[in-house]
């Protein structure tokens, strides 16, 4: 069987030992999930307990939170594609390392590459300053676009902050909301079919890329 590259990238890293984290406990390397051609694509930060024991990104008690955040932007998984900066959980949820972080980036760069999503969502600190290449505080840059190279980066704060701070899921849920305006303001409307079951993926249109806005980062 003709593996795709997304494939191939990821039977490459089955086994991976390039890090510290091969041997800190992980069961087994998260790849990433989702559909292979979507424009949009959110990335967090590290696999958890539940993720390492699944193998998916997301499945715990964060991805329920991103569940419904994402079906009240009209998303959900299937439309989507999910991963994250570090594909091994790092020993009791830890904040991954620098060199975790230098490691794994590629990887992440390589899916991006191979998806082509036009919107990029970064949920957190460590997913927004990898992909911004700047130390940047989230809750500066969030719920903005910033036009990228390749892609239109659009920060959130990360559902796994709702679950230790709660009065931060209103502030998720306004962010989500800009988002989807965002998405709205941005999509052509869908093409019309004679059965449509579930919600058309958003057919994105982002065609006038402007400069990251410097400015913001001080
Ligand atoms: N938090 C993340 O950043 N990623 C996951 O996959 C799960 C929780």
């Amino acid at each position: 069987m003709t593996l795709t590259p997304l494939q191939d990238l990821a039977q490459s890293l089955v086994n991976c030992e390039r890090c510290k984290l091969a041997k800190l406990g992980r069961s087994q390397v998260v790849f990433g999930v989702g559909n292979p051609h979507a424009s949009i694509m959110f990335v967090g930060e590290a696999p958890g307990l539940n993720e390492d024991q699944k193998g998916e990104p997301f499945v715990g008690a964060a991805g329920k939170i991103l569940n419904d955040l994402l079906a009240s932007a009209g998303l959900s998984r299937d439309h989507i594609y999910i991963a994250n900066v570090i594909k091994c959980r790092p020993p009791n949820n830890r904040d991954p390392e620098q060199d975790e972080v230098e490691t794994c980036k590629p990887f992440l760069l390589q899916q991006i590459q191979l998806i082509r999503p036009k919107l990029v969502c970064t949920l957190g600190n460590w997913a927004t300053q990898t992909l911004l290449e700047r130390k940047v505080g989230i809750t500066k840059v969030k719920a903005q676009a910033f036009y990228m190279k390749d892609f239109v980066l659009f920060p959130l704060l990360h559902p796994a902050a709702a679950l230790h701070q709660g009065n931060l899921l209103v502030t998720l849920k306004e962010d989500f909301k800009k988002l989807k305006e965002f998405l709205d303001r941005h999509s052509k409307p869908a093409e019309p079919t004679s059965a449509a079951p579930t919600p058309a993926e958003p057919v994105l249109n982002i065609e006038s890329p402007q400069p990251a806005q410097m400015d913001l980062f001080g």
